[in-house]
């Protein structure tokens, strides 16, 4: 065994995004009285990860009130940052207090519908026997850990670290140190880490140092900008690789 600590990305390796979102974004429709749809879903779907995707690359401009925040951010500042999504999709034709408020809608629902992806109970199980293994996601810490014990997997996790513990996002480097830090006895040719996204994942296995594995389960062409260690099309391949 090659490595000691598997560090597994969340949303879309573990977790069925879409379909969690899809089910977060009826209720939150419904919340403010409208007729759900899947044309309005894509769009907003893809509002969605494009807000993130600009977000992470420094596209979003902040208001002058927040920009002295380093590190862990305030609620208000995190408020602010997840209603951008809301306005965008009803056009800023609602205050910024109502976009808070649907986004704690669509947030706490979240949370409460979830879709785990083929394999993943099977696959945790069995490497949690062999490896630690972590959750590093981007996403809120509390929305994880409810996620995780949805899908029954909370157990075969040794710790969940999330972005808002430490104020920078994957594939932030100094996600990575924070990481570190607390397990001070591993090198990172001990490291791997496991996810869907070539930018966040991949790219923070390159930015870090450490060997990374593609969850290729669309079957993508790889932008040649990225070289996994390895790639996957199943959860369940890591069984027989590791
Ligand atoms: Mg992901």
């Amino acid at each position: 065994m090659k490595y000691k600590i598997l560090i597994f990305d969340l949303d879309d390796t573990l977790i069925d995004n879409k379909e969690n979102v899809r089910a977060a974004f009826k209720r939150m429709l419904a919340y403010r009285g409208l007729v759900y749809s899947g044309s309005e879903f894509e769009h907003w779907y893809g509002i969605d990860k494009r807000f993130w995707s600009d977000w992470q690359d420094g596209l979003v401009e902040l208001p002058a009130r927040f920009k002295h925040e380093v590190g862990k951010k305030s609620h208000e500042y995190l408020d602010w940052v997840r209603a951008q999504r809301v306005l965008l999709y009803f056009n800023n034709s609602i205050r910024l207090e109502y976009a808070i408020e649907l986004n704690n809608v669509f947030m706490k629902a979240l949370g409460e519908t979830i879709h785990a992806i083929d394999g993943t109970h099977s696959t945790l199980q069995y490497l949690s026997k062999r490896y630690k293994l972590l959750v590093a996601t981007n996403g809120p810490k509390i929305a994880t850990k409810q996620k995780l014990e949805k899908i029954g997997c909370r157990q075969y996790i040794t710790e969940i670290l999330s972005a808002d513990m430490f104020g920078y996002m994957k594939p932030k480097i100094e996600f990575f140190e924070a990481i570190e830090k607390k397990y001070a006895d591993f090198n990172r040719s001990d490291y791997l880490i496991i996810g869907d996204s070539l930018k966040s994942d991949v790219g923070f296995g390159m930015n870090v140092g450490i060997d990374s594995c593609w969850f290729n389960k669309d079957n993508d062409e790889l932008d040649d900008r990225y070289q996994p260690t390895i790639s996957i099309h199943k959860l369940s391949e890591l069984v027989d690789m590791l």
